[in-house]
């Protein structure tokens, strides 16, 4: 594994990872919406998550194409290190996949409910009660592996950690507010996002 492969493997995933979405973006549109509480807020986090997974990281990729290596904070590429970022990028892509396909009708970017919204908590959500969002950590610490630069490297675990430290919270209130005692009881079994451990 070299470093421009570990890049292009980078670029391969997030391109897979917008046409796993996109079908899902596609029927949300049509799906009416019962309560939104995301509000500007909550695309300002959008935004923070985006420019650490997708923005910084393709300028830095573009940057390294057109002119070539080293890039202003570069550090050493092991080969090991693109190996172990090509295999968590493929966890992340098959849970990203599958937490879709699990929420369906379900699912939102931001924070709203739909008209007759359903409690997921079977499959992967018996495990874990925000599996997706454990999908777009494995991407961040992919991308972590996959470039081997401090800053692009790095973003995504910055501005994906915004996101989900500043909405987790808020998105485990509107479940509360929607689903009452029902929401307690699966909180009370089940972790965030790692089993067992948080
Ligand atoms: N946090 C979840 C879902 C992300 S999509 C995960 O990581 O898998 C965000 C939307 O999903 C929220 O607006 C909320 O309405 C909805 N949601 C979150 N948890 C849910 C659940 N267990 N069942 C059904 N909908 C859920």
């Amino acid at each position: 594994m070299t470093r421009l492969i570990a890049e292009w493997i980078w670029l391969g995933g997030g391109l897979l990872w917008f046409v796993i979405r996109f079908p899902h973006q596609r029927r949300a549109r049509k799906v009416k919406v019962a309560k939104s509480v995301g509000g500007g807020r909550d695309q300002v986090l959008l935004m923070c998550s985006l420019g650490g997974l997708a923005i910084i990281p393709f300028i830095y990729f573009l940057i390294a194409m057109i002119g070539g290596h080293p890039v202003f904070a570069d550090y050493r590429f092991r080969p090991w290190q693109g190996w172990v970022g090509l295999v968590v990028l493929l966890g992340a892509l098959y849970l990203f996949y599958e937490t879709h396909r699990q929420l369906g009708r379900n699912w939102s970017v931001t924070l709203e409910t739909r008209k007759k919204h359903e409690l997921v908590d079977t499959g992967l959500y018996g495990w874990v009660r925000h599996p997706m969002y454990s999908a777009f950590w494995l991407l961040a610490v992919a991308q972590a592996f996959l470039l081997a630069n401090w800053i692009a490297g790095l973003a995504g675990i910055v501005g994906w950690g915004i996101l989900f430290f500043m909405r987790v919270g808020h998105e485990e209130r509107l479940m509360i507010d929607t689903f009452g005692r029902e929401y307690e009881d699966y909180m009370s079994r089940t972790k965030r996002v790692v089993p067992w451990v948080y």
